[in-house]
Formats: C-alpha cells, sequence, structure tokens
C-alpha cells in the first residue's frame, strides 16, 4: 500500500519509502552550508587582496570596502602599464614634488604613488581626500618621500 501514509522515524507523516520533508531540509541546510562556505571563500580571498605584500603597507582594510575595492583595480592597471593620467593623477608641482602623484579615487580618496624614471610606480599611501589635504597643508609630504 505504497499511497497510505504513515510516521517516519523523524517523527514527521506522510507517503513514500522516505521522508521528503527530512530530504528538503537536508538541501536547504547544505544549500545554506555552500552559501556560507562562499562567503568565507570570497571574504579570504578579499582579504588575501589587501594583504598582499604589494599594498600590505597602504593598510587598505582601513578604508570603506567600496574605496578599497577602487584602489586596487587602480592599483592593478597601473601595474599592468596603464598611465596615471588615465585616472586624473596628477604631479604634485606646487609642493615640488613632481615625482609624487596624487590619484584621487572616487571623491573621498587619495592614492599617493612615486614615479622615478626608470622604476615602476611606487605605491606610497592610500587615504582620504581630508587626511590627505591636512598633509599637503601642513606640510608634511616630507615623510613620504
Ligand atoms: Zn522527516
Amino acid at each position: 500500500m505504497a499511497g497510505r501514509k504513515k510516521t517516519f522515524p523523524c517523527g514527521h507523516v506522510g507517503k513514500g519509502k522516505f521522508c521528503h520533508r527530512c530530504v528538503q531540509e537536508e538541501e536547504r541546510r547544505r544549500n545554506e552550508e555552500k552559501r556560507k562556505q562562499e562567503q568565507a571563500r570570497a571574504k579570504s580571498e578579499w582579504n588575501d587582496r589587501l594583504t598582499a605584500p604589494s599594498v600590505r603597507h597602504l593598510r587598505l582594510n582601513q578604508l570603506p570596502t567600496e574605496a578599497a575595492r577602487r584602489m586596487l583595480d587602480v592599483i592593478g592597471e597601473l601595474k599592468n602599464g596603464k598611465n596615471y593620467q588615465a585616472f586624473k593623477g596628477k604631479r604634485l608641482k606646487l609642493m615640488r614634488k613632481r615625482d609624487i602623484i596624487s590619484i584621487p579615487i572616487g571623491r573621498d580618496h587619495r592614492l599617493i604613488c612615486r614615479v622615478r624614471r626608470g622604476q615602476p610606480l611606487e605605491f606610497i599611501a592610500a587615504l582620504t581626500h581630508e587626511a590627505y589635504s591636512q598633509r599637503l597643508s601642513s606640510g608634511g609630504w616630507e615623510a613620504w618621500v
């Protein structure tokens, strides 16, 4: 009598050879687990990007995620040989620091680099626009160069 309802060992009532409700719940649980693992993997990948040896000193984890992401994107493109001017980067001529370049990242952040002839671009600092302005006006640029 396949159609008859019965009580499964789990306590649920239903038809068939096994409890479909428990199977569904198990599947849901597994999907949830998978989603969590995926999240954890994405998080650890993101952490790896933030703490990669070439950018670790920039302490990008102190910036909002979106700003950090943009910084990493720009850094990646600069490393691939794209010119800083493509990102509206400017030399600090007024500060007589022609080898220092300030690149706006969104509206609120700046990426500071140093460019020297025959050398790869050096990433010096990632900071808020506010901190950047303060640093400029206090003439505290020396420490970076
Ligand atoms: Zn069940």
